[in-house]
């Protein structure tokens, strides 16, 4: 059996490292010139059931590599007016596995067959049941299933299930990273809490590396290459959908709106590598109804994209690459035909990619009241 697998997100990856473990080929066909041409490296928050499925999918030796490259995680959800006065709370304290997403990549990319420059513009099935997927700078490839992990705006949805469309909210956020150093200890409380005055809210996450991930790889793991990154403060400001930046970087702009603000907040966003600093819109993919069952499928944001204020996107499509790597596995040693697994797996994943668009939306208000839910 040949997988091709459209996108190198953490979704796509380790699908492919999942197959690659079990024996099927998979080739991966990334839209980006490079794995590294866009910064990719801000914090995610795994729930046990994403944490265990991306373990799943990687050879059982690079574990131990794993679990030293992610720290766990706990935080109050506060409510903290911008001097940091505790002014309410936003639920239960959330734990959490934190993991670095570039540092999580490049471990998924390790041994993968991965297709850079190739942008896929469309695909059709043969009559021999195959897929043949076109690319914008590339030869066309052929697959016995293709998989669509292309992100929000997937071009493999838009052929498959084109109703299936992505809803704008509005909201606009921007996101970026500081170094952490001594002089934002003080701030360690405020982890996980939402900083209001309002209209925009700050959001806070450490991300603290229990060993340098290059050190550890080389210990754990050497055929694996990590990068070497210290420390860092992720931050995001959600803005209201009628506040669009017009300001000349992303600090800038998050900057601009915490006129007055306790002074080591302001100081951290001001210490903010402006190059890793990017404005981002939240939009949301609702999975619609059932295409007919064929050689090609959707996963992770793709078909579900959710808004990031619910912390499941990435969990979600890595429990979709574990699932579809099982259901794979099964036609592969002959326990299923190749359709009826990929007919196992949509069936599955429709119903909780839906519920995990829902509870992320549910938790949208609490961040910005403004936003368009429709
Ligand atoms: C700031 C932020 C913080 C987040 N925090 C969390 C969190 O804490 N926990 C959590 O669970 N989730 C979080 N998420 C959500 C999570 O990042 C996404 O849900 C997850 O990355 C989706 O993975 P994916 O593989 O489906 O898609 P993506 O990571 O979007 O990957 C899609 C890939 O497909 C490529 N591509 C697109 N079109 C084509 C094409 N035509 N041909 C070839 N390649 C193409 C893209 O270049 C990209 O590499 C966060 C999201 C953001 C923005």
């Amino acid at each position: 059996m040949r997988v091709g697998v459209v996108g190198a997100g953490l979704g796509g990856l380790a699908l492919a490292q999942g197959l690659r473990g079990a024996g099927i080929e998979a080739d991966v066909f990334e839209r980006d010139p490079g794995i590294g041409a866009r910064f990719q490296g801000y914090r995610l928050v795994l729930d046990p059931i994403g944490f265990q499925a991306v373990r799943d999918c990687l050879p059982a030796r690079w574990h131990p590599l794993l679990d030293e490259i992610v720290m766990a995680a706990s935080a109050e959800q506060l409510v903290l007016d911008p001097r940091l006065n505790e002014i309410g709370r936003l639920g239960a304290a959330r734990t959490g596995i934190v993991v670095d997403r570039q540092v999580l990549r490049h471990l998924l990319l390790t041994g993968l067959s991965v297709h850079t420059d190739a942008a896929l513009t469309g695909y059709h099935v043969l009559a021999d049941g195959r897929v043949q997927a076109r690319f914008a700078r590339r030869d066309p490839a052929t697959a016995d299933l293709l998989v669509g992990a292309d992100g929000v705006a997937s071009t493999v949805r838009g052929v498959l299930s084109p109703e299936t469309v992505p809803t704008d909210t509005g909201v606009r956020f921007v996101i970026g990273r500081t170094p952490l150093t001594e002089e934002f200890a003080g701030l360690s409380a405020t982890y996980g809490s939402k900083i209001t005055d309002g209209r925009v809210s700050l959001l806070l996450g450490a991300m603290r590396f229990p060993t340098p991930p290059g050190q550890a790889a080389e210990r754990l793991a050497p055929e694996v290459t990590l990068p070497d990154i210290g420390d860092y403060v992720r931050w995001a400001m959600i803005l209201p959908p009628d506040d669009s930046p017009r300001d000349v970087t992303a600090r800038d702009a998050a900057l601009s709106r915490m006129e007055g603000w306790h002074p080591e907040l302001r100081a951290l966003i001001g210490r903010a590598d402006p190059d890793n600093s990017t404005l981002l819109s939240i939009r949301t993919v609702k999975p619609g109804g059932r295409w007919p069952s064929g050689p090609v499928t959707l996963l992770g944001d793709a078909i579900h994209a959710t808004s990031p204020t619910g912390g499941n996107g990435a969990n979600t499509a890595l429990r979709d690459a574990d699932l579809l790597r099982r259901c794979l596995i099964a036609a592969d040693d002959g326990r299923r035909g190749l359709l009826g697994a990929v007919d196992d797996y949509e069936r599955q994943m429709l119903v909780y990619g839906a519920e995990a668009v829902r509870a992320s939306l549910e938790r949208l208000p609490a961040f910005a009241p403004e936003a368009e839910l429709s």
